[in-house]
């Protein structure tokens, strides 16, 4: 069959490359288009010039070339409602509508969900403006958890130290500071504890674990400095252990599917729980309608089933007769590469030598990359993702970082010490 996979990142090019090894590309006529692809992922699929945000377009093109399944990476395409215009066009899509992407679009709906599924989740309060939220803060202790309820590409959320700094992040979110995501927001109880992603895919109905990962945010090593989009992740996370995955599955994931199926938005495509392991058990921090990136990147190394059609049966509702994804007993490591002044002021233009990178078992796989007078050039923020297998954390960082130093881009930089967690407690 034919497939479209949207995207542009590290994580689409993870998925390009396992999507390319998949049974349903195997006849001789199939196509695997990619938009607007990287050259990373241009490897594995034809590269095509298609705006996301052009749903007629992009509706256009998968009616004139015969698409049998589109694969939508990002989380703004998804909240926009492409995959509801794609599927009123009888075309199958990877991903949820624009109502169930709420979970990720909307922090407010996610949080008022917890509480009719009984989802373990901070204490919150939802405030639509200043007023109210300053009302709403005074049921609360520092530190104060303050998020936009929209989109903000990761960045919608402030930590404040005192009811002080509280009051002027909100002052500044209801100012316009995130735009209409910050028109509203959810003020929440801090929890405590070490923080791990959990990920399922569910077709609406049925539901399959599909691995755990835990990612670096911090630009700084020991996880100090700004936050990123990521620097780093491994996967599977030792934190989250079989009986913590099935506590997920039964107290979280599942009552989440059965309410968004009660409430006429059923979810399909891959859920992405944030967790926070806290003392009292995992608590939901946020759910996200889409892989992660840099975490899809380390689930693709390890995943051993046919990517493709795990998606096609999620997207045409017959997971339940799909065979259960089966991943490596290896632990995956992904080491972000960055262009220098990431994440304030990225340089664009860096040029790129991969070298040896990929001699030994590491991929890596294309984030921010472009092609420039037949070299391979920077476009800023995280620019490659340098990807190992091993039998341990500490064997899949050291390969990573093998792979890392075969690299020749003068102008990039990454953190040393990603997965030193649990390298610190392999070692103990
Ligand atoms: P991203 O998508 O980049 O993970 P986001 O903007 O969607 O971020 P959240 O995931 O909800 O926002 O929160 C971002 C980070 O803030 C979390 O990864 C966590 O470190 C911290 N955080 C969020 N909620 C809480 C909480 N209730 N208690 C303590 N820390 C929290």
């Amino acid at each position: 069959m034919n497939i479209l996979l949207l995207g542009s990142g590290g994580r689409e090019h993870a998925l390009a490359w396992k999507l390319a090894q998949s049974r349903l590309l195997a006849a001789a006529g199939d196509s695997f288009y990619a938009a607007p692809g990287n050259p990373g992922i241009a490897e594995h699929a034809r590269c095509i010039d298609l705006d996301m945000t052009d749903h007629d377009a992009v509706g256009t093109f998968c009616q004139a070339e015969n698409i049998g399944l589109v694969v939508i990476g990002p989380e703004a395409p998804l909240v926009a409602g492409l995959g509801d215009h794609l599927r009123g066009l009888g075309v199958a899509v990877f991903g949820p509508s624009r109502e169930a992407a709420q979970l990720e679009g909307s922090k407010g709906f996610t949080k008022d969900l917890c509480i009719r599924a009984g989802i373990p989740t901070a204490r919150y309060a939802r405030a639509t403006s200043l007023e109210q939220a300053w009302g709403a803060l005074k049921s609360f202790d520092a530190p104060f958890v303050l998020k936009a309820d929209g989109l903000a590409a990761g960045k919608g959320v402030v930590i404040a130290e005192t009811r002080e700094e509280a009051q002027e992040a909100l002052s500044e979110m209801f100012g316009g500071q995130f735009g209409s995501a910050g028109s509203e927001v959810v003020i929440e109880q801090f929890l405590t504890g070490e923080e791990a992603s959990f990920f399922a895919l569910t077709d609406g109905t049925s539901i399959v674990p599909f691995g755990s990962a835990q990612d670096h945010k911090r630009v700084g090593e020991g996880d100090t400095g700004p936050n990123t989009g990521g620097m780093g992740a491994y996967s599977p996370a030792p934190v989250l252990d079989e009986k913590l995955q099935s506590r997920v599955m039964a107290d979280t994931i599942e009552p989440t599917v059965a309410a968004m199926r009660a409430a006429g938005m059923p979810y399909s495509g891959v859920l992405y729980a944030g967790l926070m392991l806290s003392p009292d058990g995992p608590q939901l921090i946020e759910y996200n309608a889409r892989f992660g990136d840099p975490e899809c990147q380390v689930l693709m190394m390890r995943l051993k089933s046919d990517l493709g059609e795990l998606m096609l049966a999620c997207a045409q509702e017959r997971l339940a007769e799909a065979p259960a994804p089966e991943f490596s007993d290896d632990y995956a490591l992904t080491v972000v590469m960055a262009a220098e002044g990431y994440p304030a002021t990225p340089k664009k233009g860096g040029r790129i030598a991969l070298g040896e990178a990929e001699a030994g078992v590491a991929k890596v796989f294309h984030a921010g990359t472009a092609t420039s007078d037949g070299s391979l050039v920077a476009t800023g923020g995280r620019v490659l993702n340098v990807t190992a297998r091993g039998p341990s954390v500490a064997q899949a960082q050291a390969a990573a970082y093998a792979a890392v130093d075969a690299i020749d881009f003068p102008d990039g930089f990454c953190r040393r010490d990603i997965g030193w967690r649990e390298v610190e407690r392999e070692a103990s």
